[in-house]
């Protein structure tokens, strides 16, 4: 049976999601068993008008944020020529921390704000600039979304596993079987592929999978996580730290919050969740324990960029009133 044929791009981002491609280690051998890889600039040195000879492309994996001309362009070209498009880490999937730029560009391009390039090779030109940055699934369809900033190394090989034909061993099938949709479980185990639209992450929120302890929820001040390394174990939210395992997907099987570190939503909201700011809102205020409204006021002063806090890594997309907007937008 022939090698399947892949590809690999960054648009606008920092190609940690690549990196944790290449974090496979041993698995590399698999994995050149399995596929041919037939562009990666980051790696091949590819050029991107090399994309234009590829007549066709089994499975891309595509990281990073729609921010310019070029990343459009590629989105469309690599959608065109690609049998399975999988949105690759949180910015190509929900848009990412790039499109926190969206706070502060809205009608005008970025480059009025920040000047003519004074270097017109090196820098992009103005024209070059998406008025809005967007997330790889706000501009053609994606197949398969891994989420993450990045994506664990564990969920990475699953998906590779699970979009070719090739059978996981045994102990990635225990991985998926205990930590994945059982549809994708049963596309590593089987080599059928999972169906489109799968999210390679749990179905459950991150607290499913955290081990701390919750006892009472009182939220009585807001902490930063270097203002309080908590070892006891006990649940991060009540005591301060503003973690957003209840609205978060699980899949990573709280790796921050293992560390003393609160999630910060890179896999994106669960199923349930509508809007995950709106969550972590009512989920913190539910359990404030201040009850004067001068006490209240004093407290939700303490938190600080709730936009950059809440819709750190999903703003356009699961933001509810910029999902409105880019649907608007779109028409
Ligand atoms: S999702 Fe995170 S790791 Fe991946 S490109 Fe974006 S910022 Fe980098
Ligand atoms: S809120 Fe955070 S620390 Fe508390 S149980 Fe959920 S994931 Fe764990
Ligand atoms: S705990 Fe939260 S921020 Fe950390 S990897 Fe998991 S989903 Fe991402």
């Amino acid at each position: 049976m022939p090698k399947k044929k892949v590809a690999i791009y960054t648009a606008t981002g920092c190609r940690s999601c690549e990196t944790s491609i290449l974090d496979i280690h041993y698995q590399v051998q698999r994995l050149n068993r399995m596929v041919d890889v037939v562009f990666w600039p980051y790696v091949l040195g590819s050029q991107l008008d090399d994309v234009d000879a590829l007549d066709s492309i089994d499975v891309c994996f595509y990281a990073g944020a729609i921010r310019t001309e070029t990343d459009r362009r590629m989105a469309e070209k690599l959608r065109d020529t690609s049998r399975h498009m999988v949105a690759l880490g949180a910015c190509a999937a929900f848009g990412g921390m790039p499109a926190l730029a969206n706070l502060s560009v809205t009608d005008s391009a970025p480059q009025e704000a920040i000047g003519e390039p004074t270097d017109p090779v090196a820098a992009p030109t103005p024209g070059e600039f998406e008025p809005h940055v967007k997330s790889l699934t706000q501009v053609v369809p994606a197949d398969y979304v891994v989420p993450g900033c990045p994506p664990t190394q564990p969920l990475v090989w699953a998906a590779i596993q699970a979009l070719v034909p090739e059978a996981g061993s045994d102990s990635h099938l225990a991985f998926a079987f205990s930590r994945l949709p059982k549809l994708v479980a049963e596309a590593m185990a089987s080599g059928v592929l999972p169906p489109r639209g799968t999210i390679f992450g749990g179905d459950k929120a991150v607290c499913a999978s955290c081990s701390r302890v919750k006892e009472e929820k009182r939220f009585k001040t807001v902490l930063r996580p270097y203002q309080k390394y908590e070892a006891t174990g006990r649940c991060l939210l009540e005591q301060g730290l503003v973690c957003q395992g209840i609205a978060t997907r699980e899949g990573c099987g709280g790796l921050c919050t293992a560390e003393g570190i609160p999630c910060r939503g890179c896999f994106g909201k669960t199923e349930a969740v509508f809007d995950p700011g709106a969550k972590m809102v009512s989920a913190i205020s539910s359990t404030f324990e201040p009850e004067t409204p001068e006490e209240i006021q004093a407290l939700t002063d303490q938190f600080i960029d709730l936009t950059g806090t809440f819709y750190r890594y999903a703003f356009p997309t699961q933001c509810a009133l910029q999902r409105n907007r880019s649907i608007e937008t779109q028409k």
